[in-house]
């Protein structure tokens, strides 16, 4: 297939055109570096099945010849990347998704979008099933990127609907992997970070938050098998393995064998208290599941922060 894939240049877009690579696919990658960088797509310089196109996607643009997929990676995804871009944010989910459905429906192609559960909100549901609504602040400082997925995910069912564009929506639950930035304030950045360094631990709030951690190779699998489905209602992809925040630290002293003390820090505005996929449609209609457990993805992850 020749498959474009907006937001290549980003953490999961990168690993998501190496997987396309490796099962012999064409890639088309377009980005336009707002939180992506060049350093991601480096080792791909040159490859014949590759090629890159400085792009934003809430702009025009053409791509030329024929196209099998489209998959919509583009948007910030950190807390710290969407606070400081929230009107780019609702750009690249509402316009960016248009323009990139437009391409899929002209060229006939197959569209993935990857949305998020934070579509979820703060949920009054756990752990998060599909069917659940989710309870969003639609005026938040959060807002700007759960309402953008939100309509992201409303536009792609109406190109299915409208258009008969055959198209996946992907939930996707905190990931983790080489090529997060060290600085882009998510937590398991940030706790590597600090422990490596010796510097506190900061958890915010009471640390009792939970969450759970997905290995980006592990995630990249349920992209894939999900975009070569016929799902077109949303897909939870994450690792179902919950904890605490405080927990999460505390496993990361471990693991790096920090000494580091663990410090407390205010609770952001709408920070979610509970997050954990119920992944059984996935298991069901993928056949997908994680594989890599924390302590085996935080050692390539810790590897790729040391190499920095
Ligand atoms: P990222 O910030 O590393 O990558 C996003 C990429 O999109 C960047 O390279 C950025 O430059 C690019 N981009 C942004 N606006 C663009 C525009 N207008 N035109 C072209 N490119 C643009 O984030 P990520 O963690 O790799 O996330 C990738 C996708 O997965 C996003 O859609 C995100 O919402 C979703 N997601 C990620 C997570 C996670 O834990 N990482 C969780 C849920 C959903
Ligand atoms: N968090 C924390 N310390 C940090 C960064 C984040 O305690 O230095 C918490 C954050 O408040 C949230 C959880 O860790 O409860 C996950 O945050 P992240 O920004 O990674 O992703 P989110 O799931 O909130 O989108």
């Amino acid at each position: 297939m020749r498959i474009v894939a907006a937001g290549a240049a980003g953490f999961i877009g990168s690993h998501f055109c190496d997987r396309l690579l490796a099962e012999g696919h064409s890639v088309v990658a377009l980005d336009n570096y707002l939180t992506g960088s060049p350093a991601n797509l480096k080792h791909l310089n040159g490859h014949a099945r590759f090629a890159f196109v400085e792009q934003d996607v809430t702009r025009p643009f053409e791509v030329e010849g024929a196209v099998d997929a489209v998959a919509n990676l583009a948007s910030p995804a950190s807390p710290k990347d969407y606070l400081r871009h929230p009107i780019e944010t609702l750009d690249v989910g509402s316009a960016g998704t248009r323009n990139l459905l437009e391409l899929a429906r002209s060229k006939q192609a197959r569209f993935l979008l990857t949305s998020t559960s934070e579509c979820y909100g703060d949920p009054l549901v756990h752990p998060q099933v599909e069917t659940y609504w989710g309870n969003v602040n639609p005026v938040g400082p959060r807002s700007c990127y759960d309402e953008s997925k939100r309509f992201a995910e409303a536009l792609t069912m109406a190109y299915h609907r409208q258009h008969g564009v055959r198209t996946n929506i992907a939930r996707i639950f905190n990931t983790y992997g080489p090529r997060m930035k060290l600085d882009d304030g998510r937590v398991v950045p940030a706790f590597l970070d600090q422990a490596l360094r010796g510097e506190p631990l900061t958890v915010f709030g009471s640390g009792a938050q939970t969450r759970s951690f997905c290995y980006v190779s592990d995630l990249v699998d349920g992209l894939y098998r999900l975009m070569l489905s016929d799902e077109r209602y949303p897909v939870n992809l994450g690792n179902p393995c919950e904890m605490t925040i405080l927990e999460f630290a505390e496993r990361i002293r471990a693991l790096t064998g920090s000494r580091s003390e663990i410090v407390f820090e205010p609770l952001p505005e709408d920070d979610p208290k509970q997050r954990r996929p119920d992944i059984s449609k996935a298991m069901r209609v993928l056949g997908w599941e994680p594989r890599v457990k924390l302590e085996e993805g935080l050692g390539p992850t810790v590897e790729f922060f040391r190499s920095l």
